[in-house]
């Protein structure tokens, strides 16, 4: 039996739909994780995250899992028992970076924003005198909320400063080493354009030589993935685990692409696709979510009219536009919608798709 294979338009908080190259990149042939070429090829991606990242720190890498894994990443390398980590909370990933820290033994200070909200730069920099690490989310795909982490960069003082950059990394402007980011995570299938899977990593030499030596982690200990990603002092390559080589080519081909059209211009693609869509969602008499002047251009968050029933209408999108849009998170389940347009979806076909699909369920769902 022939199975039906949708191809839907992935307009929701992600996964968003891949680049063509990076799809075509997964049917390269395999090659071995100590292969030469493989070397090369991910020598190319590691130099791509760089420009993506902002940052000219040697350890930059894509970690083998998604971003959730880039997550732990940063805080079992950077927190032991008893260390204090203050992080600002204004939606999901925020809070699941509290859980995550305090798994680390580490003393959390949370600094609880309300949802829709940016974070309080100032509140956060006061909530304790002498954190070990300030950890805020970039861009918190829960709420369509884009955060000042420049400005938390300037106030930092000696705590590391880890930032979540999961859906902002190549849909908004994202300047690691110019803000003070000092370890910072990211995904693929955001606005990188690729299936879901690695977990684009920076962390600054200053960080590193900070991190805890011995990890719980033996998979996320950043001193051992060093030796194969960076090579060893002698320059050799040393098996850790085994590398996703078809992940890592298909990451390469969706970076070479964005370098190709120029990652500021993928940002200014990003904005200008997003405010477009929001302005079209505003016409149409629906409010937006997020608070006005912060609002995240890749993934907007949308009130569902009164009198829509929300998973009706996103079901109607699915089953007649083969369009996927995401509903709220948490209290804001059912009375939410989030709207991706991220990596190739970046455009204004996408709008137009969008905007006209969405008043048909509105009034048909
Ligand atoms: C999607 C997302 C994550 C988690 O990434 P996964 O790839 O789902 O593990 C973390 N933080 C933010 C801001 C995200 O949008």
């Amino acid at each position: 039996m022939p199975t039906m294979i949708p191809n839907r338009h992935l307009f929701g908080p992600g996964p968003s739909n891949p680049y063509p190259e990076a799809t075509a990149a997964l049917g390269y042939p395999l090659l071995g994780h100590l292969d030469p070429d493989f070397i090369t090829r991910l020598d190319n991606t590691c130099e791509g995250l760089r420009r993506v990242w902002g940052t000219t720190n040697s350890r930059t890498l894509p970690l083998s899992g998604t971003g959730s894994l880039g997550m732990e990443t940063a805080f079992v390398n950077t927190l032991s028992k008893g260390d204090v980590a203050v992080i600002a909370v204004n939606g999901l990933f925020g809070q699941r970076m509290c859980e995550v820290a305090s798994r680390c033994g580490a003393e959390v200070v949370r600094v609880d924003h309300d949802f829709g909200q940016p974070i309080d730069v100032e509140r956060v920099a006061a909530a304790h005198p002498n954190p070990t690490v300030i950890a805020a989310v970039h861009a918190e795909t829960s709420t369509g909320v884009l955060s000042d982490i420049k400005a938390l960069g300037s106030v930092k003082g000696d705590a590391l400063l880890i930032a979540d950059a999961v859906t902002s990394i190549g849909g908004s402007e994202l300047r690691a080493d110019d803000w003070g980011i000092d370890v910072g995570y990211a995904g693929t299938q955001k606005c990188l354009g690729v299936a879901p899977g690695l977990a684009p990593f920076t962390i600054s030499d200053a960080a590193f030589s900070r991190r805890v030596e011995t990890p719980q982690s033996w998979y996320m200990d950043l001193g051992l993935l060093g030796g194969y990603v960076g090579g060893n002092s002698g320059g050799g390559r040393t098996y850790h685990h085994t590398a996703p080589v078809a992940m890592v080519a298909s990451l390469e081909a969706a970076l070479d692409r964005i370098t190709a059209e120029g990652i500021e211009n993928a940002w200014a693609r990003h904005e200008a696709a997003g405010r477009k869509l929001q302005t079209g969602l505003q016409d149409m008499g629906l409010d937006l979510f997020a608070a006005e002047g912060h609002r995240l251009p890749q993934l907007t968050t949308v009130k569902v009219p009164d009198g829509v029933d929300s998973a009706a209408a996103r079901a109607f999108l699915l089953t007649n536009f083969d369009i996927e849009i995401g509903g709220g998170v948490g209290e804001y389940a059912d009375t939410v919608w989030r709207i991706g347009l991220m990596g190739p979806n970046a455009n204004d076909a996408s709008v137009a798709l969008l905007l006209g699909a969405i008043e048909e369920a509105i009034k048909n769902a």
